[in-house]
């Protein structure tokens, strides 16, 4: 199998043929942040929180093949900045309430917030108003916290391959309906596994919360990325 040979900030850097400038940097121990982009699933690119710039173009790192020679920037202010600024879009978009929810800790929005130093946003708070589903028997959808990264809808299916989760209308209209019959149909574990699919707190597992305490959970531990963050020069 070739190796192509690549740059990121300067650094040396090497893939196999198809992987994507995410993969590929996950592999050389550099970390780029994602949202939407989730290990198994296809990457549709749509959050932009993994946006590199090659040659002077913005791409998504995650849909994105490395080529050969390919010089790519990762870290450089303004590419930090914007990324800072979709993550503030995401909680001014939403209503995300971090003391009060499940996810806290587990939450990948939440652990880029901290990431990023993000304190008060630049933009103002939209406060929008939308539906909890909350009558399947094991899962609710949380559309408050929602930040249509789409992840459920490529991921939580049934046995039979009948999707779950549905994207609905387009643009700032975009809502994520839950099949409530197909959902009722889910164990235990498929029901637990789109919760951990999301990367925040819209998809919950019920009836039982809190039983690892706030303070204790994933991202509590160790930043988000620092499990990528291991290669040379780090
Ligand atoms: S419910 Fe969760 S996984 Fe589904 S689109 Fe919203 S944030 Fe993403």
């Amino acid at each position: 199998m070739t190796e192509i040979h690549f740059t990121i900030d300067g650094r040396a850097c090497t893939a196999k043929p198809g992987q994507t400038i995410v993969e590929a940097a996950k592999a050389n121990g550099i970390y780029i942040p994602v949202l939407c982009n989730y290990e198994g699933l296809k990457p549709v690119g749509s959050c932009r929180i993994c946006t590199v710039r090659v040659a002077g173009r913005y791409m998504a790192a995650c849909t994105q093949p490395v080529t050969e020679g390919m010089v790519i920037e990762n870290t450089a202010p303004d590419l930090e900045d914007m990324r800072k600024s979709l993550i503030e879009m995401f909680f001014v978009e939403g209503n995300h309430f971090c003391p009060a929810c499940e996810k806290s800790g587990n939450c990948e929005l939440q652990a880029l917030g901290y990431r990023y130093q993000m304190t008060v946003p630049r933009f103002p708070y939209l406060w929008p108003g939308r539906e909890l589903v909350a009558d399947p028997p094991l899962l609710m959808l949380e559309r408050n916290r929602c930040i249509q990264c789409l992840r459920c809808v490529r991921g939580v299916k049934t046995k039979d391959g009948r999707k779950v989760f549905a994207s609905v209308q387009r643009g700032p209209r975009v809502t994520i309906e839950m099949d409530q019959k197909l959902a009722a149909k889910l164990s235990e574990a498929e029901a637990r596994r789109a919760m951990d699919l999301c990367p925040v707190g819209a998809i919950l597992r019920k009836e039982t919360g809190f039983a690892v305490p706030i303070g204790k959970r994933k991202f509590d531990h160790a930043p988000i990325g620092s499990d990528i963050e291991k290669g040379p020069g780090r």
